[in-house]
């Protein structure tokens, strides 16, 4: 009876054992079989991650739609020098199907969007071509949009002068530096230099300037430039001369400040102290200085009227105006005046303030 008892202990022992072990076994099978479930489905190319796949290597034939957007998401990145965190911890991210197993080529790469002009298609073509397989994984980030083309303003009927400043030579003959003034000032001078990015001023200037042509002009402006090109031999009398000639409602000259102290930052604007128009061109310059200070977030520092610029001197019938529109001897300057998206900005901020003069005339 005694070893009944024992034998029936021991049964009841091993049968909740095996009670265990059976529910543990359960436990553990389930989510592998459901993983398992989920490879497939991504294999059967559910996954929309495949779709983004086939339409890159499709649109390798036309660079600059699709490419575009991957090379303006990946300029803001470096930009804006944010860690991305690597998305290290999502659940089996080394064991997605290869994009070469899907075999289903969309055969209409015809909706690819209108190739907004950004530029460098060509970087964005080899950031393709020499990647195509980190394309499947999680994409980071997908609420990062397209820098924002901001607001269009109606700037028909509108003439305006861009001078950007400078050019590859500096020209040290000299010229009257105002109609009123026997004294005499050098045609061109240099320009400063970018202080991390080394680029010349005659350089960023001319890069802002066309892009503002392109901007000005897609809002109905008739935009006059003094120069396209960096090798030109253009004095800035010659210059102011060409805003006069052609009544400009805004002629503006495009330049980069340089300070003594390298922590010297933001937006300057200079104006010409004497003329028909002198006691309105303070007042306009604030509106341009806050126009740039609004749609860059940059600090505006001021409007300051003098006789010291020939280029205004000369073109005292328009209203003018020399912009500073950051210091490159500032690093942090230096590096937005060459940011594409910057760039933009400081040409939203230009034509919101066309239009407001626009509006004023
Ligand atoms: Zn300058």
């Amino acid at each position: 009876m005694k070893k009944n008892k024992r034998m029936l202990s021991i049964m009841t022992v091993i049968t909740c054992l095996l009670v265990i072990t059976t529910v543990a076994l359960l436990f553990l099978i389930g989510p592998w079989k459901k993983s398992a479930e989920t490879k497939e489905s991504l294999s059967n190319g559910k996954d929309p991650t495949n779709v983004t796949t086939t339409v890159t290597e499709n649109s390798s034939e036309t660079p600059p739609s699709i490419t575009a957007t991957e090379a303006t998401s990946s300029t803001s990145e470096e930009s804006t020098t944010e860690p991305t965190p690597a998305p290290t911890d999502t659940p089996t991210p080394t064991e997605t199907p290869t994009p070469t197993e899907t075999p289903t080529p969309s055969p209409e790469p015809t909706a690819t969007p209108e190739p907004t002009a950004t530029p460098e298609p060509t970087e964005a073509t080899t950031e393709t071509t020499a990647e195509p397989t980190t394309v499947p994984e999680t994409t980071p980030e997908p609420t990062k949009t397209t820098p924002n083309p901001g607001t269009s303003y109606d700037l028909s009927g509108m003439v305006i002068v861009i001078d950007p400043g400078h050019q590859r030579h500096a020209n040290s003959d000299t010229e009257s530096v105002a109609p009123w003034s026997d004294e005499k000032k050098a045609k061109v001078s240099a320009g400063t230099k970018g202080v991390s990015t080394g680029r010349p001023e005659y350089e960023v200037v001319l890069e802002i300037g066309l892009k503002m042509r392109d901007v000005l002009q897609g809002m109905g402006a008739t935009v006059i430039m003094t120069r396209t090109s960096n090798d030109v031999d253009i004095s800035n009398v010659e210059r102011a001369q060409i805003a006069v000639d052609n009544n400009a409602d805004v002629f503006l000259r495009l330049h980069c400040d340089a300070g003594d102290s390298s922590s010297s930052r933001g937006i300057g604007v200079f104006v010409c102290s004497r003329g028909e128009l002198a006691d309105s061109q303070v007042k306009w310059g604030n509106w341009l200085g806050n126009c740039l200070a609004e749609a860059t977030g940059s600090k505006y520092r001021g409007c300051d009227a003098s006789t010291r610029y020939s280029g205004l001197n000369w073109a005292t019938s328009v209203p003018s105006f020399l912009l500073e529109m950051g210091f490159m001897t500032n690093s942090e300057d230096d590096r937005l005046l060459s940011d594409s998206d910057y760039q933009m900005k400081i040409c939203q901020g230009v034509a919101a303030f066309c239009y407001k003069m626009k509006q004023n005339r």
